[in-house]
């Protein structure tokens, strides 16, 4: 594969980029136990979004990971997921977000959020705040005890753990380095984002990288 962008997301940032349909997005935790927070719309309509009620009605689980479909609230395949090194991520939760600091923790003053970020990110796509659905959380460990209960904790991911999604359409995508206390262990570190073509390098020349 060739790498086509790299991005590098400082602690608690965001940021957007699109992708075609074929290539892939590799998200990186380099450092170990770093939730991302993850959402896709569709380019050429962008009321069109990533859904995780239909991607979870159609998997038939809540543990989504290599080989399951990721579909769209329109229900057309938006990514596949080709690899995973955790299997492990989370897809009930929404974005932490000012709100989410408020009500759960009773946090008053300013908090950097994923809902934010995203928000600052896709504004330049002219997604609105409040198009931003429920977020694929890769790394988030959310435990559901017998009661229904949720209970989120550490991620299991270590250093250079990564989930790679193939694209299935061509996107916007916005995607994190969570910002919530809970979500990663009590502690905030970046993530690496790779854009890939499944293309293979040839000899010489233009190519960038390899992997
Ligand atoms: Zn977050």
């Amino acid at each position: 594969m060739i790498v086509l962008t790299q991005l590098h997301l400082e602690p608690q940032t965001g940021a957007a980029l699109t992708i075609a349909a074929g290539e892939l997005l590799r998200i990186i935790d380099p450092l170990g136990e770093q939730v991302s927070d993850l959402v896709s719309f569709a380019r050429d309509d962008t009321s069109e979004w990533l859904s995780s009620g239909r991607t979870i009605d159609y998997a038939n689980t809540i543990y989504l990971t290599t080989g399951h479909t990721l579909y769209s609230n329109r229900s057309r395949a938006m990514w596949t997921i080709a690899e995973d090194t955790v299997g492990r991520h989370d897809f009930l939760l929404t974005p932490c977000s000012p709100d989410t600091f408020r009500i759960l923790y009773g946090f008053a003053g300013n908090h950097p959020s994923c809902f934010e970020n995203l928000a600052m990110s896709l504004a330049q796509f002219g997604i609105a705040p409040n198009a931003i659905p429920t977020t694929l959380n890769v790394f988030m460990n959310v435990e559901i005890a017998p009661s229904g209960e949720l209970r989120i904790r550490a991620p299991r991911s270590r250093a250079g753990d990564y989930l790679l999604l193939r694209a299935e359409m061509d996107m916007i995508v916005g995607v994190t380095a969570c910002s919530a206390e809970l979500s990663n262990n009590g502690t905030f570190k970046p993530i690496d984002v790779e854009l890939l073509s499944s293309e293979q390098p040839r000899d010489g020349g233009a190519i960038r990288a390899s992997v």
